[in-house]
Formats: C-alpha cells, sequence, structure tokens
C-alpha cells in the first residue's frame, strides 16, 4: 500500500514537471509567433545592387522552361481560363500588393508563383521596416496570358513574344516604377522616401531570391516591370 502511495506521488510529480514543461514551451512559441518585428536602432542602409540589368538577365529560355515543368498548359482565352479555376489561385488585391486593371492577362497564377509573389510583398515590406521606410504596395502589372492576349498583344507591340512564360500561370510583372504608400500610422517615425530608394529596395528583395534559386528575374527597362518565373 506504502509502495503504491510513494509510487502515486512519484508519477503525480513527474507528471506536474512535465505539464509545467509543455506549458512554458507552448507559452515560448506563442509569444514568438505573436512578436511585432523590432526594428533596428538605426536603419539599414538601401544598397541596391551594382547593374539592375545585369543581375536580372535570366534567359526567356530559362522562364520557359520553369514555366512548362511547373504551370499549366497554354490556356486559349477567358472562357478556357474559367475551365481551369481549380489548378490556379485567383490574384486579388492584398494588403501588400495591388493588381492593376488588365487588359492583356488575367489575374490566375499556379499555387506555387502565388506563394511567390505573397512572399516578394512580405520581404519588400520586411525591408521597408528594417529600413526605416514606409510600408508601400507593390504593384502587380500583368499575370496569366491567354493565347487570345497574346494575339492582341503582338498587334501592338512588336516585341511580343508568341511564347510567352505568361501563358503557364508561373509568372507575373511587377512595377519597379510604381508604388503604393500603405496609409498606416505607425508608432515609429519613417525616413522621407522616394521611387528610386523604392526600386532599390524591391531590387535586393528579389535579388536575394533569385539567388536562393526561389525565381528567375528580367529586368524589362522600356515596360517599367521586373519579369518574374517562379522555379
Ligand atoms: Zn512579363
Amino acid at each position: 500500500m506504502l509502495y503504491c502511495y510513494s509510487f502515486m506521488m512519484k508519477f503525480l510529480k513527474i507528471a506536474g514537471i512535465a505539464t509545467l514543461f509543455f506549458s512554458l514551451l507552448f507559452c515560448i512559441s506563442c509569444s514568438k509567433r505573436d512578436e511585432v518585428p523590432q526594428r533596428p536602432e538605426s536603419p539599414r542602409r538601401v544598397r541596391g545592387v551594382v547593374s539592375i540589368s545585369r543581375t536580372f538577365n535570366d534567359l526567356h529560355k530559362k522562364h520557359i522552361d520553369a514555366a512548362t515543368r511547373l504551370g499549366v498548359p497554354p490556356i486559349n482565352d477567358r472562357a478556357d481560363a474559367e475551365q481551369h479555376k481549380k489548378d490556379l489561385v485567383c490574384i486579388e488585391n492584398s494588403s501588400y500588393y495591388q493588381v492593376d486593371p488588365l487588359n492583356y492577362s488575367v489575374p490566375y497564377l499556379v499555387p506555387e508563383a502565388d506563394s511567390l509573389l505573397r512572399q516578394i510583398a512580405i520581404n519588400f515590406n520586411d525591408s521597408l521596416h528594417a529600413k526605416w521606410l514606409h510600408p508601400h504596395q507593390l504593384i502587380v502589372t500583368s499575370v496569366l496570358r491567354t493565347k487570345d492576349d497574346i494575339k492582341r498583344l503582338k498587334k501592338n507591340n512588336i516585341n511580343a513574344t508568341g511564347n510567352s512564360a505568361h501563358l503557364y500561370g508561373t509568372t507575373f510583372d511587377i512595377s519597379w516604377m510604381r508604388f503604393k504608400q500603405i496609409d498606416k500610422k505607425g508608432n515609429y517615425e519613417t525616413l522621407d522616401t522616394n521611387e528610386e530608394l523604392l526600386k532599390n529596395v524591391l531590387v535586393e528583395v528579389l535579388r536575394d531570391l533569385q539567388k536562393q534559386g526561389r525565381c528567375y528575374v528580367k529586368y524589362e527597362k522600356n515596360q517599367a516591370c521586373f519579369h518574374i518565373t517562379v522555379r
């Protein structure tokens, strides 16, 4: 009986310690998740890259190879796009990016490209925060193009290519010229910003993701956008 009692006490003690340990662990992981990122004491510098055109010069073939591997088969027109909706994610305005009115594309991407787009926008705003700059939304200027869109685009732009990575839902364009300031009053003071500075922050974000093998990027100087394909 006495043996039973001491065994029970030992068991309860161990169970108590274990409960306390796991509660503490849970609290730590919860508080980590809810943590607001701390701003560094002094703003991180915006460095950009030496040459934007040389850094983002991934060949058309690389974009197409990744697009055909990860994307959907080319879609004929808008009605056909509706039929493929189950394989695609609809790209709508979010907290960190806005979608321009789309004349030559439809707002769909494969899930991998959707997650890359969100990652770019989040990293961009994390980076702005670290550099003491005001949060901004990115502007998405083109998403999935149907064969019909490409045909119409070629009529207006002789440089438009027939076999575009945009046909496969893996590719999107982000403006490097326009950004939308997020109307948010923070507790922190922010430094003055301008389009050139924001462009260089975006360049750093894209360079890091490109280095990590997450995407191919082409600097489209005339169209004022980065052409980005998930890989
Ligand atoms: Zn493009």
